[in-house]
């Protein structure tokens, strides 16, 4: 029997037996107990499955792990502390010093940061692409050591939307798996795999927690890039691994070569566990997922809608409304059309005048989160992506009068009503 993804909202990954508690337990422990050295031996060789210490795996992080998986419609996943550490494992898991990844320029500032300075700390250099160029322009950027293509289905927070038949499409002519990012749409909106991505990543802490209550990520694997088949591209996976006594990764789990890597070597060595505590967090807003996206959606049209029309307003940018760019991509890609709850928009005037009206907001509140159940508002270049230059900013397509207004759950005309007497005062 498949489940429908509501029902996957609310009941997957925790599956209790008779007599359990019908709630997901938090396993606030960081060991388990076992009766026989051998029995623990094993788990250590990987020629056994089951927890020993947390910081590889836990069940309550595996319940939720699990759910989400099963919600993007992957063969496994992980969780991890942030997105950002999303975000570093997802490549790190297959690239090492000398090697190269392309990503699109218009990404979330953090990662921007991530793979533009750190990354290239570490001997891994990336090279950033316009999303919307030509799938021969963008073919340029690779060559021979480039081992993976990366984009973010509705970019934070420039809402560019990727195509992500397109960046399939290049990334397999040319070996590479591609990784998307696909916090913003979520899997109620858009399932990457379906467009054939090979790998989600998620900062939870967005949508799928909804409610600002715990930081975390999420790694996805579809299962179906062929590892073996670029054998000398990505031999971290097809070689053997010499910390688990020459096992290898793609001939010991197959389909789940890439996600348990990731679990057991780069988490084993870098540690970025959430706390199952978090995880507990993250799947209650799981829980109702599937009924705070569609609202979103249809408050952040209404708001658009409502800016679009406004004269102290200079430009909006929703994928919503028929008169932008990526309308067209948005209807094809996106479950009824919807991308997300968050519209951006500039005022008419300087940028003093943008600082003017989020300080008016009297509803919706100044903060750094956004897709949140509350309705917030953020200035970019000001706080997120102040660390970026103008150049940078220009790349990344984030203007300087840009403002982000994440549109949440609570009634679109009180909203609207707050935007009003904010732009009026
Ligand atoms: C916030 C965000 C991240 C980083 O996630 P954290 O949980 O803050 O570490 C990555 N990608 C996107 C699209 C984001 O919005």
């Amino acid at each position: 029997m498949k489940n429908n993804i509501e029902t996957l909202c609310v009941q997957a990954g925790y599956e209790p037996q008779n007599g359990e508690p019908r709630v997901m337990p938090i396993y606030q422990s960081t060991t388990f107990k076992y009766s026989s050295t051998e029995q623990m031996a094993d788990l250590f060789d990987l020629k056994a499955s089951g927890y020993f210490y947390t910081r590889l795996q836990n069940p309550t992080n595996d319940f939720v792990a699990s759910k989400i998986a099963q919600l993007e419609g992957g063969v496994g996943a992980i969780l991890t502390s942030s997105g950002q550490a999303a975000s570093f494992y997802s490549i790190f898991n297959i690239c090492e010093a000398g090697d190269h990844f392309i990503s699109s320029s218009t990404i979330y500032g953090g990662t921007f940061n991530l793979f533009a300075v750190t990354m290239k700390k570490l001997g891994i250099e990336c090279t950033f692409v316009d999303p919307d160029a030509s799938e021969e322009e963008i073919s340029k950027a690779f060559r021979p050591n480039t081992k993976a293509l990366f984009g973010e289905t509705i970019a934070n927070p420039v809402l560019s939307v990727l195509d992500i038949e397109k960046f399939a499409r290049i990334a397999h002519y040319h070996g590479v798996p591609l990784i998307v990012d696909n916090t913003f749409a979520t899997p109620i909106n858009c399932r990457p795999f379906e467009f054939g991505a090979d790998i989600v990543m998620h900062s939870t802490t967005k949508y799928m927690d909804g409610h600002a209550t715990q930081v975390g990520g999420v790694i996805v694997d579809s299962g179906n890039f062929d590892w073996e088949q670029y054998h000398d591209k990505f031999k971290g996976l097809t070689e053997p691994d010499e910390s688990y006594h020459g096992l290898t990764y793609t001939k010991a789990f197959g389909k789940m070569a890439y996600i348990t890597k990731a679990t057991v070597q780069l988490m084993r060595d870098l540690g970025s566990i959430p706390s199952p505590n978090n995880a507990f967090l993250l799947n209650l807003g799981l829980e109702t997922l599937h009924l705070r996206v569609p609202r979103h959606c249809e408050n952040a049209q209404k708001v658009a809608e409502y800016l679009e029309k406004n004269p102290n307003v200079a430009w909006v940018n929703y994928s919503g409304l028929p008169s932008n760019k990526y309308y067209a991509l948005a209807q094809k890609q996106f479950t009824n059309g919807q991308s997300c709850g968050v519209v951006t928009f500039g005022l008419k005037g300087d940028r003093e005048r943008a600082i003017r009206f989020m300080d008016n907001l009297k509803l919706c509140c100044i903060v750094t989160h956004v897709a949140d159940a509350r309705t917030c508002v953020l200035h970019p270049a000001s706080h997120t992506h102040r660390q970026l230059s103008d150049e940078q900013l220009v790349e990344a397509g984030v203007r300087p009068d840009l403002i982000r207004f994440s549109v949440g759950i609570e009634n679109a005309n009180d909203i609207i009503a707050d935007i009003e007497q904010a732009l009026n005062a």
